[in-house]
């Protein structure tokens, strides 16, 4: 039996596991696809302290797998479907194919993933000018002309980044004022090729064979109206990757509930970064809350608290 398993290898797994490795503790780190996290998609991230200039996302988590490596964590591929407790106290955690691993503690930060928007055409046109990943296919936009849909921090991060391929930006967001924090919203004000739609809600995706435009509606007065786009990037937030925690350990957004411990209403089973209730969403803090929850479950193994 393991003393920690962390599910999730994003900024708050790895910092757990870097955390927890150095406490001495015998863990395993399980990630269903390949470590990273949400943060692989960014283009840059340029509030990660410690770095002067922007560090590309793909280069922040490789130095974190790096650094966890280094230490001696081990990370294996796996799909965890359940956890949860045996009569002795030890926690259960069911994998895709049948297995189980058991440990004294699971540090759950298995994060969050693109919400949909769930209108006609988004899951038609994914791969074909539908996108959730500016970083991953702008390039495929040189010269065209895209729609970003949101106003919070990644919209705007996004459009701003989808500039240098796309010969316009109509940045769709459906109230009269960006979300996004002031810093970005300027940015994207004074740039050229951005043109907001504000009041704005997507209704259908359009296209024969690739996307062909985007069919909004105009939420103060009513009327609907049709952009001729070519592809459509969809930042409208993200949904707790949770499916596999009891449903008495979560609020009704569907995230885990959790004491200042980082610990779930599961004794010893704790939860940390983007699927924690009350989470800021940001690396640094996915990142804090993998140390802390480390450190307290630490605790928790050697009867401290
Ligand atoms: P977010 O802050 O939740 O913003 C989502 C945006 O999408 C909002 O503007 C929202 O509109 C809009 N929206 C939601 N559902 C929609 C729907 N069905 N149709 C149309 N629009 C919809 O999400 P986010 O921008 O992905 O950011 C997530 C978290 O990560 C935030 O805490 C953010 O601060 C953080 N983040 C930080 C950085 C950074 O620090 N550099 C970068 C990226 C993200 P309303 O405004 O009307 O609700």
């Amino acid at each position: 039996m393991k003393d920690m398993i962390i599910i999730g290898a994003g900024p708050a797994g790895l910092t757990a596991s870097i955390y927890g490795v150095r406490s001495g503790m015998d863990l395993v780190l399980i990630e269903k696809l390949s470590p990273g996290g949400q943060v692989m998609n960014t283009y840059e991230v340029e509030n990660y302290p410690g770095f002067a200039e922007p560090i590309a996302g793909w280069d922040l988590m490789s130095r974190m797998e790096q650094q966890a490596r280094r230490l001696g964590v081990e990370i294996i591929s796996g799909d965890i479907h359940s956890v949860s407790r045996g009569a002795d106290g030890r926690l259960i955690t069911g994998i895709a194919g049948g297995k189980t691993l058991e440990a004294k503690t699971v540090i759950a930060a298995s994060g969050s993933s693109y919400r949909k928007l769930n209108i006609p055409g988004e899951k038609e046109f994914i791969g074909k000018g539908v996108s959730f990943c500016a970083t991953c296919d702008g390039a495929f936009f040189k010269n065209r002309t895209v729609a970003v849909i949101g106003g919070g921090n990644t919209a705007l991060e996004e459009a701003i980044f989808l500039t240098r391929f796309a010969a316009k930006v109509y940045l769709v967001h459906r109230r009269e004022s960006f979300r996004g924090v002031k810093l970005l919203q300027d940015r994207v004000l004074a740039c050229e090729k951005i043109e907001p739609v504000y009041d704005s809600i997507p209704m259908a995706i359009h296209g024969s064979g690739r996307v062909e435009a985007l069919s909004i509606k105009n939420i103060k007065f009513g009327n609907e109206s049709s952009l001729k786009v070519d592809g459509v990037f969809i930042f409208i937030g993200f949904d707790p990757n949770t499916g596999y925690l009891p449903e008495n350990l979560l609020n009704d957004k569907k995230e885990a509930m959790v004491d200042s411990r980082f610990m779930t209403g599961m004794k010893g089973l704790f939860a940390a970064g983007d699927l924690r209730e009350a989470s800021l969403r940001q690396i640094v803090m996915a990142a804090s809350d993998g140390a802390s929850a480390a450190m307290h479950a630490y605790e928790y193994i050697n009867g401290i608290v």
